[in-house]
């Protein structure tokens, strides 16, 4: 079997004029021909030729079938059937894949033996397998697998895998149960039937933290967090995230763990934030590793978050997996939705919800509003990774939020376990998940499934009138055009709702009103007075509610009323519009001041609370609401805007501001928890507001004193934003250049903050510095997002944001095109501006295209970018 390859195994060459680019249907999928009983794996690590023998145990499925397996940059050595090398004659061999002809095949059951060598040091794109920091790893989803060896990788062909690991690394890691190990040897079973996207191996110098939890049902399961030597104290957070996860999902979903030892190891280089593998989770280190003085509140929120996550993917991916990839949203909206549950339980369920809105607008709903709209479940793609977007992630949560409003928490559960009872060990689509439902509660989702397969973010209207005691609301909903899609009928929105008398006591708690027509009226009658209506309490459907209202109005619910996400959403509008109207010239709005006053007087609300609250929206949500509203963003008018009303806020507001600053200090030790996290929260929105008087002063003796990173990186920003931050950048610096997760943060930190005109220039320097690791996607990621995160700074009229931000996507593309692609999508917005700045970022996106070489990913991306309006 070591032979080398004789030539007639060299793959045959794609004929040139095969379009590289050409579109996956949903429409014409067809199950596999094949059944796999059995996978067994045998590796042989080496960095530059890694030998990997695979066995597979094939049952046909359909007479007269031909047998693909998918294969890309493998080098074929062996390929024998039952036990007999094949001839040329009875296989096809390509750049994409290996096809047996179904003449060569048995018609009973057989068995297909490969060999096939890979170099995983000279794998840069990080999927597949890899080194990172001389350590082995790999990366699988969506189709890393058949870089690893020739397979069916599609998640609807599920097998037991048999995994045995040789290389002189002392951890050597797979999925399942370990079975036996020896030296520079190890092998592992996974009993559960899983797609090839879920398979893992890892293989370095690592340490274990370990933990152990114990099931409902009595099952010992060991856990381990594998790190790099010297992280181990980083890593007790984590574990009590993962025992929290596990326990929570007994709790709330009656899911259990089902192998004997669950491990998560930590990598450097990772494309994404971590992966679900069966048994042994992978992590970026940036979403496990955390101490008080190296990681934020936030960082801690995350880690538990995505620990939780790719936990509960055990039984919403990996139990029950996806048929094809257009259902990819049937395990990351579930998922996610799980996810936030668990957040919201752990935490602040009204500030976690209010989080999670935000994050939904700013990525979700923009994506909808530019060329990349895609509907949840889209029926198309070219690159498969270009479709882990907001919109399957978060818009397919609230999906799930929504159906669970509407059928009630028990239907709710009711409808749950029966999807695990019945697709248990299965390959699933979103036919089959509303199918549970339907038959859970007997309705009909027909409609509601529009949710799915219809893009673009619905517009919601409403009509008020009063009399003769009865208060009636007429809504009208309407979803604009996207990309391939102009026909948008009405769907199912539950519009949560509740009334206000106006001396602020609640006349109608809160119900919900399921809209199902174009326009539809509700009326309430037995009302003593004119109402003020609480709409979409608790963001009840991802929608934008257009309802023209007073800012006495907005102050007056942010007020009263008893809904935490409305009460918020009243004050965000009310910063929103004093802020729109500033862009045009006008004078800070006096009902958004005293409101703020009032409620930064206001001990008895939750400090997180308090904090969300006083923030004000970012300048790119300040241009997405002028583009909804018809007009073109100036970025420099928002930004100056931005800047008189903080000064305003704080001019007004100096004293108790300076009160809420010194009362919201955290005494003692500090402890990542929600509460002392939200004073932290508070303190630093005060001082972001003081520092617009004080020059950075106050930022200065923060950043000095600080023993944590939340307020060490708050202070900072502050400082960045006054331009007073040379002296702390460089002892930020000085202090953590060794550390290459507080080192992501310092680069992040002064793009974001940067002034307008000096962000491009910023970012070349810094891109110009040794520590500028561009090919550590973490590094690369902490510069560029620093510059997109700048509004101003990005889409300067100068155009040297977009040059800037180009030119390395170029680079990027040809080393990782998955984090390349990924990161491409700050384009999407360049037709919301004037037409100068239209023209210099179609100028960029033309020289990407044009490109030798470009990868398909990028090429896709950059294709669908440049498209106009829908
Ligand atoms: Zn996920």
């Amino acid at each position: 079997m070591t032979d080398p390859a004789p030539a007639t195994l060299a793959p045959e060459p794609l004929p040139p004029e095969t379009p590289a680019a050409a579109p996956i249907l949903l429409a014409a999928y067809t199950p596999y021909p094949f059944r796999l009983d059995q996978v067994s794996l045998r590796f042989q690590l080496d960095p530059e030729a890694t030998r990997v023998h695979t066995r597979l145990a094939v049952t046909p499925l359909t007479p007269g079938a031909g047998m693909h397996l998918d294969g890309e940059a493998l080098k074929l050595i062996a390929l024998r059937l039952d036990g007999v090398a094949l001839s040329p004659a009875d296989y096809r061999l390509t750049e994409t894949g290996l096809t047996l002809h179904a003449a060569a095949l048995p018609e009973g059951p057989f068995v297909l033996e490969t060999e096939v060598e890979i170099a995983p040091a000279a794998n840069t794109a990080l999927e597949g397998l890899y080194m990172s920091n001389g350590m082995y790893c790999t990366q699988c989803e969506a189709e890393g697998f058949r870089k690893i060896t020739y397979y069916p990788d599609r998640p609807d062909v599920m097998a037991r895998f048999e995994v045995r690991i040789e290389g002189p690394q002392p951890v050597l890691l797979s999925n399942g149960n370990p079975t036996a190990s020896g030296a520079g040897w190890a092998e592992w079973s996974d009993p559960w039937p899983k797609p090839a996207y879920l398979f893992a191996l890892v293989a370095g110098d690592l340490r274990a933290y370990p933990g152990q939890f114990t099931t409902a049902s009595g099952r010992e399961v060991a856990l381990n967090i594998w790190v790099r030597p010297g992280d181990e104290p980083r890593c007790a957070f984590a574990m009590g995230a993962l025992q929290r996860s596990m326990a929570w999902d007994e709790r709330a979903y009656g899911r259990e763990y089902d192998l004997d030892i669950f491990n998560i190891v930590a990598v450097d280089d990772f494309n994404m934030g971590a992966m679900e593998n069966k048994g042994l989770n992978i992590f970026n280190s940036k979403w496990v590793l955390a101490s008080a003085d190296t990681a934020t509140d936030f960082d801690f929120e995350r880690i538990e978050g995505i620990i939780a996550h790719e936990y509960f993917h055990n039984w919403t991916g990996n139990r029950i997996t996806c048929r094809d990839w257009f259902q990819l949203c049937l395990k990351e909206g579930l998922t996610v939705y799980r996810d936030q549950q668990f957040t919201a339980e752990m935490r602040s369920a009204p500030v976690k919800r209010i989080e999670d809105v935000m994050t939904l607008r700013a990525r979700q709903f923009r994506e909808d509003q530019g060329p990349l709209a895609h509907a949840v479940r889209p029926d198309s793609y070219v690159e498969i990774n270009n479709f882990y977007t907001a919109t399957v992630y978060e818009k397919g949560a609230e999906i799930i939020g929504m159906l669970k409003l509407l059928v009630g928490d028990d239907l709710y559960r009711k409808a749950l376990d029966l999807y695990f009872e019945r697709h248990d060990g299965e390959a699933a689509t979103i036919e089959d998940w509303l199918k549970v439902f339907e038959d859970a509660t007997g309705r009909d989702l027909a409609q509601f499934k529009r949710w799915y397969t219809d893009a673009g973010t619905p517009r919601l209207t409403v009509e008020e009138a009063y009399e003769a005691g009865t208060y009636s609301l007429t809504f009208t909903q309407s979803t604009p055009p996207t990309p391939g899609q102009t026909e948008k009928p009405a769907r199912v929105i539950p519009i949560a709702m509740g009334l206000l008398s106006p001396n602020g006591d609640e006349v109608l708690p809160t119900q919900v009103l399921e809209m199902t027509e174009a326009q539809q009226r509700f009326d309430f009658p037995g009302l003593a007075s004119r109402p003020i209506p609480s709409l979409l309490r608790g963001f009840s459907a991802p929608v934008v509610l257009e309802r023209p209202s007073t800012a006495a109005e907005r102050a007056f619910l942010l007020a009263h009323d008893t809904d935490p996400f409305t009460r918020w959403e009243a004050g965000r509008q009310l910063a929103r519009s004093a802020l729109m109207a500033m862009v045009g010239g006008a004078d800070p709005e006096a009902e958004h001041l005293a409101a703020i006053g009032r409620l930064l007087a206001d001990e008895s609300l939750d400090p997180a609370f308090r904090a969300l609250c006083l923030r004000l929206p970012g300048e790119e949500e300040i241009a997405q609401a002028l583009f909804e509203a018809g007009q073109t963003p100036d970025p420099d008018a928002i930004h100056g805007a931005r800047g008189r009303l903080l000064r305003a806020m704080a001019g007004a507001h100096e004293e108790v501001l300076m009160a809420t600053y010194t009362a919201m200090a955290v005494p003692g030790d500090y402890l990542p928890d929600a509460a002392s996290a939200g004073k932290r929260a508070l303190r630093l929105a005060a001082l972001v507001l003081l520092t617009r008087l004080d020059a950075g002063a106050r930022a200065q003796k923060l950043f000095d004193a600080a023993d944590n990173m939340t307020e060490s990186l708050g202070a900072l920003a502050c400082l960045v934003e006054a331009g007073a931050a040379e002296t702390a950048l460089a002892a930020f610096k000085n202090r953590w250049q060794h550390d290459r997760l507080v080192m992501d943060k310092w680069f992040t930190v002064q793009l974001a903050s940067a002034a307008p005109y000096a962000a491009a220039k910023r970012a070349e320097a810094l891109a110009a510095l040794p520590e500028f690791d561009w090919k550590n996607p973490n590094r690369f990621r902490a510069l560029m997002g620093g510059l997109s995160g700048n509004h101003a700074g990005f889409h300067h009229r100068s155009g040297a944001g977009y040059r800037f931000y180009a030119d390395w996507l170029i680079k990027m593309d040809a080393h990782n095109p998955q984090t390349a692609a990924r990161m491409s999508t700050v384009f999407e917005t360049w037709q919301r501006y004037d037409p100068a700045r239209q023209a210099l970022a179609q100028a960029e996106l033309a020289r990407i295209r044009a490109v030798p070489g470009l990868s398909r990913d990028m090429g896709e991306m950059v294709d669908r970018l440049a498209k106009p309006r829908a």
